[in-house]
Formats: C-alpha cells, sequence, structure tokens
C-alpha cells in the first residue's frame, strides 16, 4: 500500500519511510516492544527458531543483544571458550534468574556467610520459601568445602563473590572451581567488584558469572541492570527461557548506557586500581587508622592469592578508624570532595559506612565478627586526580 492512498489518520498512526540506508556509528537504541515479520511464513521460522531474528522485547533487542555479547566477549576473553550473555533488569535479577534456572525444589546452594546483602537475603527470604536451601560458611577452608560437598549431595551450586564487601576477602577461584567440578556442582561467582578487566572467573574453570552492571561496568552512576554470562551451551536455554518468564530482562535504554560506560572500562579500571593503591598505602601510614583492607598492600592477608588470580588489585578497599562510632559519622561528615552514597564503581569517589547501612541490620556481634566494627568506612575510589583524593581524606581525619 502506497502512503500517499492513506487517509491523514493512517499516515499519523503508521511509521514513515525506512530511512536505515547508513549503517549507524554507534549503537541505537531500539525503542520498540515487538518486531515485524516480512511473511507469516518468516515469523514461524523465527519463533521455531530455525531462523535468527528478534520477536518480543522481553525475549530480546538488538541494543540488549549486543551490549549482551560484548560482555560475555570481555568475560571469555583469551579463554577460547564461546561465551553468551543476557542482559537483565537488575543485578539482584541477575542473581535470582541464575538460582532459578538450574536449581529445583531440594536442591542445597553452598555459599560464603559475607555475601553482597541483598543476595543473603534473597537467599533466606524468597529462595528459601521456593524449598532451595541455603547453607553458608567460609569458603577458605577448602578442606571444610570438600567435605560438605562430598557428605550433602543435594549441594547443587556453589555460588560466591571475591573480594568480598567491604572486608576484601578473598575466595580461591581455581580450587572452588576444582572441588565443585569433582561433586557434580555448577558454580557461579558474582564479579561486580572486578569486572573481566582484573579478574576472569570463566578462565579458571567456573561456569557462570554475574554482575551488577551498576557499578564498574556502567561505572557513571545512570543505570540500574545485570548481566549473566555463561559458556555451557546445554545450560543457555535454561536461563534464557527462565529469564523470559521471569520477565527480568532489561531495557535497551539501561543497555545503552552500559555500552557507553564499557568503551572506557579498561582505562577505567586502570585508573581505579592505581589511584586506590595510593590512598591505601597513604591510610596505612595514618596515625587515625588501625587496619586497611586492600588486598595490594603486600602485607594484606589475601595478598598473595589476589595477585594470582587477579591482573591489579581494583578501586575497592574499606578501613578501620580508631574512634567511637559519633566520632566516626563526625569524620566522615567532614568529607567535601569524596561523596556519601551507597553504591561503587562510579567515576568518582564514594563513601560508605557499613554499620549504619549496607549492614544496619546484621547482629552487633555477627557483624563484628565479620569484620565490620563501627570504624569500618568503605571506598570506591574513583578516577579523579588522587592528590584531592587524598587531600579530602587528610582533612577529615585530622
Ligand atoms: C550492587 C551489587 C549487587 C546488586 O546489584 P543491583 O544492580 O543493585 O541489583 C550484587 N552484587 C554486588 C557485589 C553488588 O555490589
Amino acid at each position: 500500500m502506497t502512503e500517499k492512498k492513506l487517509r491523514f489518520d493512517s499516515i499519523c498512526v503508521k511509521e514513515g519511510s525506512d530511512n536505515r540506508s547508513t549503517k549507524p556509528h554507534q549503537l541505537p537504541i531500539y525503542a520498540t516492544s515487538s518486531f515485524e515479520f516480512e511473511t507469516m511464513e518468516e515469523g514461524i521460522d523465527i519463533f521455531t527458531g530455525k531462523k535468527s531474528g528478534h520477536v518480543y522485547g522481553r525475549y530480546g533487542n538488538p541494543t540488549i543483544d549486543t551490549v549482551a555479547q560484548k560482555l560475555a566477549d570481555l568475560e571469555a576473553f583469551g579463554t577460547g571458550l564461546e561465551a553468551y550473555g543476557f542482559l537483565t533488569s537488575s543485578g539482584m535479577s541477575a542473581i535470582s534468574t541464575v538460582f532459578l534456572s538450574l536449581l529445583k525444589s531440594g536442591d542445597t546452594i553452598l555459599t560464603q556467610s559475607d555475601l553482597y546483602g541483598g543476595t543473603t537475603e534473597l537467599l533466606l527470604k524468597v529462595i528459601g520459601n521456593s524449598g532451595i536451601k541455603t547453607i553458608f560458611m567460609d569458603l577458605t577452608r577448602h578442606d571444610e568445602v570438600e567435605a560438605m560437598l562430598s557428605n550433602n549431595r543435594t549441594i547443587k551450586m556453589l555460588y560466591f563473590e571475591t573480594p568480598a564487601n567491604p572486608t576484601m576477602r578473598c575466595i580461591d577461584i581455581k580450587i572452588m572451581a576444582r572441588i565443585a567440578k569433582k561433586y557434580g556442582a555448577v558454580t557461579c561467582v558474582d564479579n561486580t567488584f572486578c569486572t573481566p578487566v582484573i579478574q576472569q572467573p570463566l578462565s579458571l574453570g567456573i561456569d557462570f558469572v554475574i554482575h551488577s552492571t551498576t557499578k564498574y561496568l556502567n561505572g557513571h552512576g545512570n543505570s540500574i541492570a545485570g548481566v549473566i554470562v555463561g559458556h555451557r551451551a546445554e545450560l543457555k536455554k535454561q536461563i534464557w527461557s527462565t529469564l523470559k518468564l521471569l520477565g527480568t530482562t532489561c531495557n535497551p535504554w539501561d543497555a545503552w548506557l552500559i555500552n557507553n560506560g564499557l568503551k572506557t572500562l579498561a582505562i577505567r579500571m586502570d585508573r581505579h586500581s592505581h589511584n586506590a593503591m595510593i590512598v591505601a598505602q597513604y591510610l596505612d601510614k595514618h596515625p587515625r587508622v588501625l587496619k586497611v583492607n586492600y588486598n595490594g598492600l603486600p602485607g594484606h592477608e589475601f595478598h598473595q592469592i589476589a595477585s594470582a588470580q587477579m591482573k591489579s588489585f581494583g578501586g575497592m578497599l574499606s578501613f578501620e578508624i580508631d574512634g567511637s562510632l559519633n566520632e566516626v559519622l563526625q569524620m566522615l561528615n567532614k568529607l567535601r570532595f569524596c561523596t556519601l552514597a551507597p553504591t561503587l564503581g562510579d567515576v568518582d569517589t564514594l563513601v560508605l559506612h557499613p554499620a549504619t547501612s549496607s549492614h544496619l541490620n546484621v547482629d552487633k556481634a555477627q557483624r563484628e565478627a565479620n569484620g565490620i566494627s563501627d570504624g569500618l568506612v568503605r571506598l570506591s575510589v574513583g578516577i579523579e586526580n588522587v592528590d584531592d583524593i587524598i587531600d579530602d581524606l587528610c582533612q577529615a581525619l585530622l
């Protein structure tokens, strides 16, 4: 039908001429909830998987799929593995989608006690209600982990984070992957703190990597999203099918923002690591600082394992101030350059006080046993001039 023959109000409704004759230099945002078929046969072929193509936005979209594949390529870089990726609506939805795709009632997840707080709550309050159990233990005790897996054959997944938030404790990825494989458990690592620039769990034998892309991958603090990356072809359909049924798909706008952030990921991570090392060394010598948790410091408990599995030490650190809760809060109130914000991985330096925010609902004794005292401060060191970060810390810590 030629447009000339259409009535005025139909022209309003229909798309105009197709002007896509020149390839865009930058990835476009495909703001469309569905895709057109040329013929009925084409629709059937795409629906049945005979032909590749898009159908409906919740199943995927060119903007979303391009960014997901870029992240899969980065996580699998240099491994020879053919990885796939799925963008999700948040880091939390990446995690819940992995659990609900790969586990069923009666199965058990083995994990660490110092997980990201949201993940612990998800396991206890939501996943637990579906009949999937969780066992929390210290995953740095390798013999105990192996004994647990050999004694409890309902453990179907080993899930962990390294370095852990906010203490920077590390877990040996290679050893965890080896033990899990021996007992047939699938492995998943939350790689949010490192990004594939610094750590590639897939290269160390892990099956799945998830991220809150909200943090370093986006890097500019302007979107909430997540990603699931895997390489085992036989599990891909399960993940995709659960994702589309839960409706935890990302949206093309946020995917586009992640892509913008990714363009500078490699240089940003270099600068984050560089700045964090200088800040850690400064804090380590400060008289008001009792302890610095940064794996890049040679004296740190996890320096060796971090050096073996991380290419640099990243932008995250925490430190313990010598003072009462009130004194610590008053010091943090003096900060002018660093930002008090409950996130991490942005280009600017961010400060969080775990005891009064992320760990507010954790029992004080349990919190302190996990190294989170009232004096502990978490820093997400930004990419600014490091002297401005240190000047600000210096005037606040007096
Ligand atoms: C922020 C974060 C999450 C949750 O991600 P959202 O994008 O906020 O849903 C999960 N794991 C880690 C390590 C995080 O820092």
